[in-house]
């Protein structure tokens, strides 16, 4: 169940506290985009992301949209703004991970993941290095792969808090 279990958890993707988590030595973010900082499937990048976004890159960050779902998809979240992507990132596969780092010229272990499920985002952060930040659902709302995965999400988050976060 470690491999679950994420490094620090939000309740929303606005309370990053990114100074700390530069001093900690952190570089590069991979950010999810569905229910993470967007409402699954049709959200646009919306004023409150883009300003988290450039919030990043001026503490330093080298943010990287980092999505499971199609190029369609992620373009259609990042509309005009320039922003680097990876589009079906694979998810929970290492491999993506550690590719999105590389491309920010960074490593593993001084990048981020920031996401709402444990199998995918975090499952992952955690086979690759990176450091897996667990952001709550934006939205309740979501794709039915996803509400089958969130069903297992429970069963793991009753693991997790009986061993104690
Ligand atoms: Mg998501």
């Amino acid at each position: 169940m470690a491999l679950f279990r994420p490094k620090m958890k939000l309740d929303i993707f606005t309370d990053l506290d990114m100074k700390a988590l530069r001093e900690q030595g952190f570089d590069t973010i991979l950010l999810d985009v569905d229910n993470t900082i967007a409402v699954p499937n049709t959200g646009s990048c919306d004023e409150r992301a883009a300003e988290f976004i450039n919030k990043l890159k001026e503490h330093g960050f080298k943010v990287i949209i980092f999505s499971n779902n199609s190029e369609r998809r992620v373009k259609m979240f990042i509309g005009d703004y320039d922003f680097d992507y990876v589009y079906l990132a694979m998810k929970p596969l290492p491999f993506a991970y550690r590719k999105a780092a590389r491309k920010a010229g960074s490593v593993p272990e001084r990048t981020i993941v920031l996401g709402d499920q444990l199998i995918t985002d975090i499952l992952g952060a955690n086979l690759s290095g990176c450091y897996g930040i667990y952001t709550k659902q934006l939205q309740e709302k979501d794709s039915r792969m996803t509400a089958f995965n969130r069903r297992f999400e429970k069963l793991i988050w009753r693991y997790l808090l009986h061993e104690k976060m």
